[in-house]
């Protein structure tokens, strides 16, 4: 006798099949889709990216493996180390903290809770250093201020192969993390980092002048609402700087003449909208602004300052 669409179904053992929900990580296939549900619904923007990026960390496979071989097995300890890795994010803990690193200008750079996470914005300022050095064999100083992991410092050494750098910041897990950065980078020798404030009088003493002045200050306002990513694993004082987000430029714009070198100019970021009120902190800081550089979605990122002329002299 056949059945028929009525007849009750007979039971029977577990299907063979994908279960619809999709909950079980026997093989990637399977993986991938349960973690990518487990994603989105925690408001992850890309979910099945996210989702193969932390699945070919825990099993130590690239994208395309991953894809080739969708009915590839995970072992118990794999399926665990995975669950772990997608419960993190899931909590929204950024992806380049859960690896312990972030590519910026195509070099790797550890990252540790005192550094910022770098952000693909900040590459603008890279560009424009570098649009601004008429000979790259030039054995130019380079100053980073609020170096962080030591991204923007490294990045332009990374092109000038005559140039030495020095990188300051108050937090000595930060100096840590650059100065490890500039090792694995290969950049030791001609990088320096050190401890500075450049909230304390005098904090320039002894420095010298620089040809390329960079830097990637704290300019969120502290009201600000930030997504986890950032609010919860970004540490603060990189992140915000008073009530309009202006206090590191008042702070640190002053310095500027005393350090740049006769023709030099500095590349200061700045966040959207900040533009023009921190070009007018810097023209009565006796700077003046030669441009100004939107990042890849048009926003301006950077203004390049340089010591006001003297006239009449
Ligand atoms: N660009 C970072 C952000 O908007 C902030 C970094 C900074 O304050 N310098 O999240």
């Amino acid at each position: 006798m056949s059945a028929t669409p009525t007849s009750p179904r007979p039971a029977s053992p577990a299907p063979a099949s994908p279960s619809p929900d999709c909950v079980d990580v026997r093989d990637i296939g399977h993986a991938l889709c349960a973690a990518t549900r487990r994603l989105k619904a925690a408001g992850v923007e890309q979910p099945r990216r996210e989702a193969r990026l932390l699945l070919g960390h825990a099993l130590g496979l690239s994208p395309t493996a991953l894809l080739a071989d969708p009915v590839r097995p995970l072992s118990a300890a794999e399926a665990a180390g995975f669950e772990a890795l997608v419960a993190r994010r899931a909590g929204r803990e950024p992806l380049s903290r859960i690896f312990g690193r972030r590519e910026f200008w195509g070099l790797e750079f550890r990252l540790s809770s005192e550094t910022l996470d770098p952000r693909p914005d900040s590459e603008t300022l890279v560009e424009a250093a570098l649009a601004r050095v008429p000979d790259r064999r030039l054995p130019l100083r380079v100053l980073d201020l609020g170096t962080g992991s030591g991204c923007l410092l490294l990045a332009v050494l990374s092109e000038l192969p005559n140039a030495t750098g020095l990188g300051l910041d108050c937090a000595p897990g930060a100096l840590a993390t650059a100065a490890a950065n500039a090792a694995a980078l290969g950049l030791e020798t001609r990088a320096r980092m050190h401890r500075a404030d450049w909230t304390v009088p005098d904090w320039t003493a002894g420095l010298g002048r620089f040809d390329l002045i960079l830097t990637n200050p704290p300019y969120v306002e502290t009201t600000a609402q930030l997504a986890p990513e950032v609010a919860e694993h970004d540490p603060a004082p990189a992140l915000f700087a008073g009530p309009d987000g202006l206090a590191a430029y008042r702070a640190l714009l002053p310095s500027l003449p005393d350090l740049l070198a006769g023709g030099a100019c500095a590349l200061v970021e700045i966040g959207a909208g900040q533009a023009d009120a921190v070009a007018a902190l810097a023209r009565s800081a006796a700077l003046s602004e030669t441009d100004r550089v939107a990042d890849l979605s048009g926003t301006p990122r950077c203004l390049v300052l340089e010591a006001q002329k003297t006239i009449g002299m």
